[in-house]
């Protein structure tokens, strides 16, 4: 599967390592207050990688404004470095995301993202944490 391992974690150490609001929806796949997170309005270059494993996730080059109140992505930097589930609960048809290291639950994807891929990555920002890019000169 495109490479990427597989790795589990104890909830004795994700509940010490993790915010209460970081394992809530990470673990128990839960859902942040839209506007609340701290990525919500974040504009820096970057890379976002999962909050659990450490894997990197998004680009911040395909982050944008949906207005919804979490961080919204247009693409994966990988296709491989999600999973994507049906998901039918609260009585929606939704598809889940999930990070495909670890487990994690991050948020859901849309059908209605902008150009090109149209797709709408809407991601807890209790399920990233976020590696600004090096200033440009250095490596
Ligand atoms: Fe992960």
């Amino acid at each position: 599967m495109a490479g990427t391992e597989k790795q589990t974690f104890s909830k004795e150490e994700l509940k010490k390592r993790l915010t209460p609001i970081q394992y809530h929806v990470t673990q128990e796949k839960g859902t942040e207050r839209a506007f609340t997170g701290k990525y919500n309005k974040m504009k820096e270059s970057g890379t976002y990688s999962c909050i659990v494993c450490g894997e990197d996730l998004f680009s911040s080059e395909t982050k944008f404004d949906s207005g919804c109140g979490w961080p919204a992505f247009n693409n994966v930097l990988d296709q491989g470095k999600v999973k994507l589930t049906k998901d039918t609960s609260h009585g929606m048809v939704r598809t889940e995301v999930t990070c495909a290291k670890c487990g994690a639950h991050l948020g859901h994807v849309f059908n209605d993202g902008p150009k090109p891929t149209y797709k709408r990555f809407c991601i807890n920002s209790a399920s990233l944490d976020f590696r600004p890019d090096a200033p440009s000169g250095e490596d």
